[in-house]
């Protein structure tokens, strides 16, 4: 086993900062060192003016996912190793179970997709797009497969769309094992009226997508999951929240002392409505729920609510389409030319997500270092039960870690980027702080701007219930 010893940094976790340096045997952290040691290793990480940070953990991404007649671009080999690029070590995708099919099936699908490609560790939460007795046996195989969280979807009618009904029916079971239900939050019913509104008007164009997905729906939805999980008893987490109106519900229900959480993703927190709008460039910014308008105050709310701890985690939501049609998955994006409701739902992010947060957040004043770590990768473990291998720099974690230098600045760009995507969201965007160098579990994969990993270094993470309470 090659011992590693990373010098001279200055260590952050989610509580603490100091200097020390970290020693690393077998994949693990061994010790913390003060300054005046004598221990020596067989590789050495100069970590001098730089941060010494947990890897990052993205608990929302969608690689190869099936999505309007085309398939998200990046594989489980080409964004794993875009996650590892960006400082993230640790991602939780999802798998899916289509109607008519068994969500064991589904899991072990995305098993197989995943399965010797990932360049980082990985866990799966399952989309349950089919609730119905033979469903709710098998969640719980899949709680004990560590598969302890289930997505479900109050958008997208027809596709992975549950009625209230179903919500109710999986929110027990959740709450009877102790799994935690993940919800996109938007009244979908009331939306598709919305579009189809627009659309005869002639609304064709991608801003129309972010008109007509109002935050108010998503406030309406966010409430309804909320009281069916206080009548049930189950924990729920909401994803992407995007809204003021949605993080009211949340707030409230926190106040309330119920299980309730909540997820928002950098686009929510430095893109806006306006990125929807230039013609049909702005499909690249088509996500759901929508961009929101900057001007209406949900940009300063979602800072606030991450420094109050209404919201816990900044995940990516990770799905990216391309603009142009030359991609192996076939047509995207092109795909809602002169109709904006068949543009695929999604923006490339797992990458930049680290650096956007510390570039735009800490740098610029929203969150603190030691937030910074917390919402980006110690509560994403405990909140999905992969706490404290994953989460933190300690005695016997998982040697999962980013020397981060601070000082170093970089542009955001498609040229030099490694998701496998032609376009990026934040193209030209001046990034404070670059991501130097990464270990997943002990091994040096990112370093000298070059990647030193293989696929399949990533291994499953069978997880463990939730660890976060109020
Ligand atoms: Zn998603």
């Amino acid at each position: 086993m090659t011992k590693t010893l990373i010098k001279g940094g200055t260590v952050v976790t989610a509580i603490d900062q100091m200097e020390a340096d970290v020693l690393i045997d077998g994949g693990k952290v061994v010790a913390l060192l003060g300054r005046e040691h004598t221990v020596e290793a067989d590789e050495v990480v100069d970590a001098t003016g730089k941060l010494v940070i947990p890897g990052g953990i993205d608990v929302h991404t969608h690689m190869e996912l099936p999505f309007g007649g085309t398939f998200a671009a990046d594989t489980f080999e080409t964004g794993t190793r875009a996650a590892a690029w960006g400082g993230t070590t640790t991602i939780i995708d999802f798998a899916v179970q289509t109607v008519g099919q068994s969500a064991m099936d589904g899991w072990e699908a995305w098993m197989e997709k995943a399965r010797g490609n990932c360049a980082i560790d990985y866990g799966f939460h399952m989309i349950t797009g089919d609730i119905n007795d033979q469903t709710l046996k098998e969640m719980e195989l899949l709680v004990r497969e560590g598969v302890t969280s289930f997505k479900m979807f109050m958008a997208y009618p027809g596709v992975f769309y549950s009625d209230d009904g179903q919500i109710v029916r999986a929110m027990q079971k959740a709450a009877e094992d102790g799994a935690t239900i993940c919800m996109h939050a938007e009244n979908g019913i009331a939306i598709d009226v919305f579009v189809e509104q627009a659309l005869e008007r002639g609304e064709t164009d991608p801003m129309y997508h972010g008109i007509v997905r109002k935050s108010i729906l998503e406030g309406e939805a966010t409430h309804r999951a909320i009281k069916l999980a206080e009548l049930t008893g189950a924990q729920l987490y909401i994803v992407h929240l995007s809204a003021q109106e949605a993080l009211d519900e949340v707030i409230a229900a926190r106040d309330a002392g119920l299980q309730v959480f909540a997820e928002t993703c950098p686009q929510y927190l430095f893109l806006s409505l306006e990125n929807l709008g230039n013609g049909f460039d702005g499909a690249k910014y088509v996500c759901s729920p929508p961009l929101r308008d900057r001007a209406a105050g949900h940009q300063d709310r979602l800072w606030r609510g991450l420094r109050t701890n209404d919201l816990q985690v900044v995940s990516t939501d990770h799905c990216p389409f391309c603009m142009g049609d030359h991609h192996t998955f076939g047509t995207q994006k092109q795909l809602g030319r002169g109709d904006f409701s068949k543009i695929p739902n999604g923006m490339p992010g797992v990458e930049p997500r680290m650096e956007l947060l510390y570039s735009g957040g800490v740098e610029d004043g929203h969150i603190s270092l030691n937030r910074f770590v917390e919402i980006s990768s110690t509560t994403p473990a405990k909140m999905f039960g992969l706490y404290p291998k994953k989460g933190t720099i300690a005695v016997g974690s998982d040697a999962d870690i980013v020397v981060f230098d601070p000082a170093a600045t970089h542009v955001l760009s498609v040229d030099g980027h490694h998701m496998d995507v032609d376009y990026s969201a934040y193209e030209g965007w001046e990034m404070t702080g670059k991501v130097d160098t990464v270990l997943s579990k002990g091994k040096v994969i990112i370093s000298d701007n070059a990647y030193h990993g293989s696929p399949g270094d990533g291994e499953y993470l069978a997880r463990g219930l939730s660890q976060y309470t109020n």
